[in-house]
C-alpha cells in the first residue's frame, strides 16, 4: 500500500515511524516531513495547504492512503477538495470533511454542537461585533475569570483568561472591533472558566463505529512549573494517572457517545481522529475544546503504546471496518519531553547544529522542525525534537526522557526538566 502523510512535526514522524513498521506499507511519503520523517519515508517538497499540489502528489505516488496530521488542511477543506473536485472520490482518507472539521475550525460550531447534544462543557455565549455591546454588559454580570476565545483557528493563541473587568472589555473590543485576530475574531466566545485538571482523550472513528485510544496529558507553558507563556506543547505523558476507569468511562458515556451520536444526526460521516480536551472538575468530564486530529505531542506518547498493526487501524477508519479492529496497549507509561529553539514560542533561530543523536538508546527522538543539509541535521523551527521514553513506571520514563533530551546538543536547547514530574505522586 502506498501511503502519504501530509504534515511537517514530531506528530507526523510519529506517524511515520508507526506506519513504517506494518509489513502492509510498500511506499511512505510525507509532505513535506522533515529529517526524521526522511529516514523512513520519501519527503515530498509540497505544502499541506496547496490542494491541487496535493492532488498531482497523489495521482504521481499512487497513494492509497491519506492521513492529514495538521488542523489547517482539513478546515480549509481539503478532504471536500479531494473527494468533490478532483475525481478521487473513493481515495481512503483519515481526516474529517469540511463540516467535521468545524467540530476544530468553529469554536462557535463546537458549543452550540455541545449544547444541542447535552455535553458537559462550560456555560457560554457567542458575540459579534454587531452584538458587541450586548457582550460588554454580559461581562459586567459575569464572573471572574472570564474565558473569552476567538472563534476560528489562531495557532494555540486565541483564548484570553481575563482575570479583571476591565481586562475582559478590552480583549472583546481587541477581538471584534480591533479585529485582533483577523477573520478567525469575527465571532467570540465568552466562557465560564473551569477549575481542575486537564487532560486529553483520543478517539479513532469510521463515521460509525470508534475506539478510544490512550489518553494523555500535555505540558503547554514554555517554563517549568507550568509558568510563562503558552507554546505548542512542551512535552506530554500516557496514561495520565488521575484518568481512572471509572472517569474514562464518564468520558465514553457522556462526552464520546454523544459527540458521535450528534455528528450522525447532521449527517457529517466523520472518519478521522477527534481529540477531546477535558477538564476533570469534581470527578467529572467538562469538554474545553475538540481538535479535528491527533495533538501534538500528544502523538508521540499515544502512538508508542499502540501495540496494534497502525496501516490496518488507518486502513479500518477510512474504509469503515473499525469494529472489526482490537486495538492492543502497551501498559507501559510513554513520556516525551520536547527540545525547542533558544528563544522560542518568541523570535527563535535556525540552521544550527544538531548532534549526539546517534548516541541515544531505548528512546524515540521524533523530529519536530528539522531539516537535513548536507549530511547533517539542522534545527529549522521552534520545536525541534520530541525524546520520547517508555518504562514500567512514569519515575522511570520521566528519568530516561530527561536523559536523553541532555543528551542531544544544539546552540539555545531549551526543555522543561518537570514534565511528568507532578504526576509522579499526584492524587486527588
Ligand atoms: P489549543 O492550542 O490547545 O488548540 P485553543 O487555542 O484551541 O488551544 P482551548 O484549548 O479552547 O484553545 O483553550 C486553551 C487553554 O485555555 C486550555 O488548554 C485551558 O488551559 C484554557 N481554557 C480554555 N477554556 C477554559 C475554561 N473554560 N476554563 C478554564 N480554562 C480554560
Amino acid at each position: 500500500m502506498n501511503i502519504l502523510i501530509l504534515g511537517s512535526g514530531g506528530r507526523e514522524h510519529a506517524f511515520a515511524w508507526k506506519l513504517a513498521q506494518s509489513p502492509l506499507c510498500d511506499t511512505l511519503f510525507v509532505a513535506p516531513g522533515n529529517a526524521g520523517t526522511a529516514q523512513m519515508a520519501t519527503n515530498l517538497p509540497i505544502s499541506y495547504n496547496d490542494f491541487p499540489a496535493v492532488t498531482k502528489a497523489i495521482r504521481d505516488n499512487k497513494i492509497d492512503l491519506l492521513i492529514i496530521g495538521p488542523e489547517e488542511p482539513l478546515v480549509k477543506g481539503i478532504v471536500d477538495f479531494l473527494r468533490l473536485q478532483t475525481g478521487l472520490a473513493s481515495l481512503r482518507i483519515v481526516g474529517p470533511d469540511t463540516k467535521g472539521a468545524q467540530l476544530e475550525g468553529s469554536k462557535d460550531f463546537s458549543k452550540q454542537f455541545m449544547q444541542r447534544y447535552g455535553i458537559p462543557t462550560a456555560t457560554s455565549k457567542t458575540f459579534t461585533v454587531v452584538t458587541l455591546q450586548e457582550g460588554i454588559s454580559y461581562l459586567e454580570t459575569h464572573s471572574l475569570p472570564v474565558v473569552l476565545k476567538a472563534d476560528g483557528l489562531a495557532a494555540g493563541k486565541g483564548v484570553i483568561i481575563a482575570d479583571t473587568l476591565a481586562d475582559a472589555k478590552t480583549a472583546l473590543y481587541d477581538m471584534l472591533d480591533g479585529q485582533k485576530f483577523g477573520d478567525a475574531g469575527s465571532k467570540v466566545v465568552v466562557e465560564q472558566f473551569m477549575r481542575g485538571i486537564e487532560l486529553s482523550v483520543f478517539v479513532l472513528t469510521d463515521g460509525t463505529n470508534y475506539k478510544i485510544l490512550p489518553e494523555a496529558k500535555d505540558y503547554k507553558r514554555i517554563g517549568e512549573a507550568d509558568t510563562g507563556p503558552n507554546t505548542g506543547g512542551m512535552g506530554a505523558v500516557s496514561p495520565v494517572v488521575f484518568a481512572t476507569k471509572a472517569f474514562l468511562q464518564k468520558v465514553e458515556d457522556k462526552v464520546v457517545k454523544p459527540t458521535l451520536a450528534g455528528l450522525q444526526q447532521e449527517g457529517i460521516r466523520y472518519q478521522g481522529f477527534i481529540f477531546v480536551g477535558l477538564m476533570k472538575v469534581n470527578g467529572e468530564p467538562f469538554v474545553i475544546e475538540y481538535n479535528a486530529r491527533m495533538g501534538d505531542p500528544e502523538t508521540e506518547v499515544v502512538l508508542p503504546r499502540i501495540q496494534s498493526d497502525f496501516v490496518e487501524m488507518m486502513v479500518a477508519t477510512a474504509e469503515g471496518d473499525l469494529d472489526k479492529i482490537a486495538i492492543q496497549v502497551s501498559p507501559q507509561t510513554a513520556v516525551t519531553t520536547v527540545l525547542v529553539s533558544g528563544g522560542y514560542p518568541g523570535d527563535y533561530a535556525t540552521g544550527k547544529i544538531i548532534s549526539e543523536l546517534e548516541r541515544l538508546d531505548d528512546v524515540m527522538a521524533f523530529h519536530a522542525g528539522t531539516l537535513e543539509k548536507d549530511g547533517q541535521v539542522l534545527t529549522n523551527g521552534g520545536r525541534v525534537l520530541a525524546i520520547t521514553a517508555q518504562a514500567n513506571s512514569l519515575e522511570n520514563a520521566v528519568r530516561k526522557s530527561q536523559e536523553a533530551a541532555r543528551m542531544v546538543q544544539f546552540d539555545g536547547k531549551q526543555y522543561r526538566k518537570d514534565i511528568g514530574v507532578d504526576l509522579i505522586r499526584y492524587s486527588d
